[in-house]
């Protein structure tokens, strides 16, 4: 891959997630006007405390009541510039709608979510725009990786007027909100629009600069006022089951990337043949790949959990849909061996000590010509050299590296990185007012 300046990212129109329907219909302009009219605009909402970038729920709800959208749109976009990205992919059941009082009531908490999505499409649709640069600052910062914290951390930091640019090691921005979103909830093509937004206020990106390829911290340091890093976590972790290595035991991360990026006979071919297919793992990234597989037609789906259902990391509503459409959970397990075409899994049990540890004797076979693993992202902690990072806050032990997203809390969702994205950029900007500019304008190397 060239390294360099690209200003338009090509996404294929012929993409297998296409095949994949949106499982919530968007609301009508009635629909969202009588959902709106039903929020009572409680005092101390509690869904805008339950929401991680804080925005005014009650306030944007009520703009779509007085029929005042491109408002509401901009109330929410004031408080998260990817509000249309987190209105179809957060987990409003166990954020503002999982904390609205309706619940308490024992009733339908208010549809925030769809709400969100009919306001932000409204804006986008009529390519509605709020926000312009400050004036110019006359300072420059580096953002490392394209992700949802670099591209909230850039636009705030352009509406403060300092120049920005995002080195991306891909060819695409916008990290897992582009590559990684299951399907059924947004395509790839929504993050782009989005996306087309923050290029508008100013933020440049170069593509194929990659930290300890053909990037440095040290060069990145010298020639820019301030480094934010929102590099995301690594490849998907790997087993080291025997037989691992062979080609259809691959990375659950990497093959829903190539689902929702790559050109679709790709991935067709690759899935002609899968009568069974095995998830590894107990969390999201697991139950998204399954509910995926199913939806593309494969007739059966197995998900491999080492530990039982109360202790998966995956969302409740996301299991139960999973279930709903056939998937089978082997609570319990996990692979010891695989040859081609075939599973080895084995009966499990945890020690008091919460250990997992192998029944003897108990063995299952499975034949599955596709084995997701889902156990988790590499940590990329060791591009990182020594420098330190407060997990909290986001600075580092460098005054002109902040850091902030997946590389910092682990892995979470799109409106965390956002959060912390914006609070960096906020730190970044009284950081650059108490210092003069670097001497060194010159060009990163590659
Ligand atoms: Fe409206 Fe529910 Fe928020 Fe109260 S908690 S302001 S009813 S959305």
């Amino acid at each position: 891959m060239g390294t360099g300046k690209a200003s338009t990212p090509i996404l294929i129109d012929d993409r297998l997630e296409n095949s994949l329907a949106d499982f919530k219909s968007s609301f009508n302009e009635m629909e969202a006007v009588s959902e709106a009219n039903r929020c009572i605009n409680c005092y101390g909402a509690p869904c805008i405390s339950a929401c991680p970038t804080h925005i005014d729920i009650p306030r944007f709800i009520s703009r779509i009541a007085n029929g005042h959208v491109a408002g509401a749109a901009k109330t929410i976009l004031d408080s998260n510039i990817l509000g249309l990205s987190c209105a179809r992919s957060c987990p409003t059941e166990v954020l503002c709608e999982g904390a609205c009082v309706y619940n308490s009531l024992d009733k339908k908490p208010i549809l925030i979510g769809k709400l969100q999505r009919y306001a932000t499409e409204y804006a986008y649709e009529r390519n509605l725009k709020f926000y312009k640069p400050g004036n110019p600052s006359g300072k420059r910062v580096a953002l490392v990786g394209a992700g949802p914290a670099s591209l909230a951390c850039a636009h705030e930091l352009r509406k403060y007027g300092h120049e920005t640019v995002i080195l991306e090691k891909s060819t695409l921005p916008g990290g897992l909100n582009t590559q990684g979103i299951a399907p059924y909830k947004m395509k790839a093509q929504t993050s782009l629009r989005e996306i087309e937004e923050i290029t508008h206020m100013g933020v440049t990106f170069e593509y194929g600069r990659e930290l300890g390829r053909n990037l440095d911290l040290k060069d990145l340091t010298r020639d820019y006022d301030a480094v934010f890093l929102g590099l995301g976590l690594g490849p998907d972790s790997r087993l080291d089951t025997p037989g691992s290595q062979l080609p259809h035991v691959r990375g659950a991360v990497e093959w829903i990337a190539q689902m929702k990026t790559r050109p679709s006979a790709e991935t067709k071919a690759a899935l002609q043949a899968v009568k069974t297919a095995l998830i590894v793992g107990g969390g999201n990234t697991a139950l998204d790949a399954c509910r995926e597989l199913k939806g593309l037609g494969v007739p059966k789906v197995v998900v491999s959990y080492r530990r039982g259902e109360a202790e998966m990391s995956g969302y409740k509503h996301e299991f139960k849909w999973a279930k709903q459409e056939g998937v089978e959970f082997w609570f319990h397990t996990l692979p010891v061996a695989f040859d081609t075409g075939r599973a080895t899994l084995q009966k499990t049990s945890v020690t008091p000590e919460g250990q997992v540890v192998l029944v003897e004797g108990e063995k299952m076979d499975l034949e599955a010509t596709l084995v997701l693993v889902a156990t988790g992202q590499s940590k990329l902690d060791r591009l990182l050299g020594e420098l330190k990072i407060d997990r909290t806050t986001g600075r580092t032990d460098s005054t002109k590296v902040f850091a902030g997203g997946d590389l910092l809390n682990g892995g979470k969702e799109v409106v965390n990185a956002v959060a912390e994205g914006k609070a960096a950029a906020l730190l970044i900007h009284e950081s650059l007012a108490s210092r003069p500019a670097s001497p060194s304008k010159g060009a990163t190397r590659g």
